[in-house]
């Protein structure tokens, strides 16, 4: 492992020598077939597992959050999509056959290889989960790793070299750099193969358009604004804690938090009446059974005190909460009487507040749930399931839940990712890890007569090919 150092952040120098270093490690990784490099991914596997307790320290002592908090919202999706990619990614990039019409004389498959080394940049909000996931789906497709961890939560991230190396894998192959937008502007420019960003939208459109300058492709895990919509025969109980667990956990700061809530009229008594119990269940603190945890994104809590202030100036009612509670908590929210003219409905509030707004109907939903720039995750609450996975198929997203939320985060054969300003490529899944790979096209001759039909001097005249098209393409 290497990493820089605690004080300065990484010049465009020290990303270079990260960069070589990684590719030197990665030729060595990738002389392995995926099926070989599954030791290596368990040996990662492992070394999580037994540095779970660690983990959940450095993690709580770097962001405020409790340790259940560190176990459920870090430590065990890491595991979950260790095992995962130790199980499956050998066989999500094994060669695929595919049928060679119309050139039957053929043999046509295409391969998935490393594209080299990948630049990883992670967020604060799960410093841990978030470097880890895009860095092991990296090595599972075979690239090296520099990752750069958000300058608010560095220890958490440089956690991942520790555990590959503690696993073994090849000197070099995992490289941190430290540092705030400067490095990871380095990075982007620096000679990775691949950049996995996960982090706001502005920085993704900035990184987007660097990256773009030097043809590197990307993978942007961007920010959400998840619409919550409540049909008219939902189960009112379940919604209100499925919502107040889904604005609630890590205190909101979640780009999958649930952030807006539209409920059908017949259906809003009944979930406003719900909510005083839901809420029963959360606290501004890191209580083990009822915190949500601490506000603890740098200038965060100030974010989420203007957009409900804002939102209270412009008419809407506090229902609950609303206050910050000493440093850094603030308390479990529910604004009532919100529209769309305010920003709590329209940017990312990324803390525990739930703006329920009242709609006429099912469309009156829908139209607003999709009125925003975001596509992140969005969910349905139903009595039916036609009725459910008919609003789930218009609600623009990448993920979708129906009578849930959050949950498709924990399900590592998900693809994961969004639409419009959350970004674009997928995490998760074969689609993850396709997208560290180059998809390279290869066909073969099954015959080999000495000239092709169509090779030069060409036999047959317009005519012929004509005919031959009709044959194939039909009239
Ligand atoms: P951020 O955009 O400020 O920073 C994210 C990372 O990018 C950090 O490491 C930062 O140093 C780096 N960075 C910032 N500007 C950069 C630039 N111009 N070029 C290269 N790197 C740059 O985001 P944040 O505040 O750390 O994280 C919160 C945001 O992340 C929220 O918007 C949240 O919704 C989003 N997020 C998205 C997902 C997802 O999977 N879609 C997951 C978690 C968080």
């Amino acid at each position: 492992m290497s990493e820089t150092g605690p004080g300065e952040p990484a010049g465009a120098a020290e990303v270079a020598a990260a960069v070589a270093a990684a590719r030197r490690g990665q030729e060595v990784w990738a002389s392995l077939t995926p099926w070989e490099r599954r030791d290596g991914l368990r040996a990662v596997k492992r070394a999580l597992v037994s540095s779970a307790s660690r983990i959940v320290e450095v993690v709580a002592a770097e962001t405020g959050k409790g340790p259940l908090d560190a176990v459920e919202g870090e430590v065990l999706p890491a595991a979950i999509h260790a095992r995962y990619l130790a199980r499956t990614a050998h066989l999500h990039l094994a060669p695929r056959r595919l049928n060679p019409q119309p050139m039957l004389t053929r043999r046509a498959w295409v391969e998935y290889r490393p594209r080299g080394v990948a630049g990883v940049i992670s967020p604060w909000n799960f410093p841990f989960f978030l470097s880890f996931q895009p860095a092991l789906t990296a090595l599972a497709a075979g690239c090296g790793v520099v990752l750069k961890p958000s300058s608010a939560t560095p220890l958490s991230g440089a956690l991942v070299a520790d555990l590959t190396e503690q696993a073994g894998l090849p000197d070099g192959l995992v490289q941190v750099v430290r540092g705030g937008a400067d490095t990871g502007r380095a990075l982007v420019a620096g000679g990775v193969d691949v950049v996995s960003f996960t982090g706001s939208s502005a920085a993704g459109r900035e990184v987007a358009a660097l990256a773009a300058a030097h043809l590197v492709p990307t993978l942007l895990e961007l920010g959400g604004k998840h619409p919550m919509v409540v049909l008219g025969d939902a189960d009112p109980v379940r919604a209100a804690r499925g919502a107040v667990w889904g604005a609630c956990f890590n205190a909101g700061q979640a780009c999958v938090a649930v952030e807006r809530v539209y409920v059908v009229a017949e259906a809003y008594e009944g979930f406003v009446a719900a909510l005083p119990a839901a809420l029963s269940n959360v606290a501004a603190s890191t209580d083990p059974a009822r915190g949500i945890g601490p506000v603890f994104g740098p200038g965060q809590i100030e974010v989420v005190e203007a957009q409900v202030a804002a939102a209270l100036a412009a008419g809407a009612t506090l229902f609950a909460g609303g206050r910050r509670v000493g440093e850094s908590f603030y308390e479990p929210t529910v604004l009532l009487g919100v529209d769309h003219s305010m920003a709590v409905m329209r940017e990312e509030t990324f803390g525990p507040v739930l703006p329920v707004m009242r709609v006429a109907d099912e469309e009156e939903a829908i139209a607003c749930a999709n009125d925003s720039p975001y596509g992140l995750h969005a969910s349905v609450w139903a009595g039916g399931a036609a009725a459910g996975r008919r609003v789930a198929a218009r609600l623009r997203a990448g993920t979708v839940a129906i009578n849930d939320c959050l949950v498709n985060y924990g399900i590592p054969a998900l693809p994961f990712g969004g639409m419009g300003d959350s970004g674009w490529g997928r995490t998760g899944g074969a689609e993850g890890l396709r997208a560290f790979s180059h998809t390279v096209a290869v066909t073969e001759a099954r015959v080999r007569p000495r000239r092709e039909a169509y090779w030069f001097p060409r036999r047959g005249g317009v005519g012929l090919r004509l005919r031959l098209l009709r044959l194939l393409a039909g009239r």
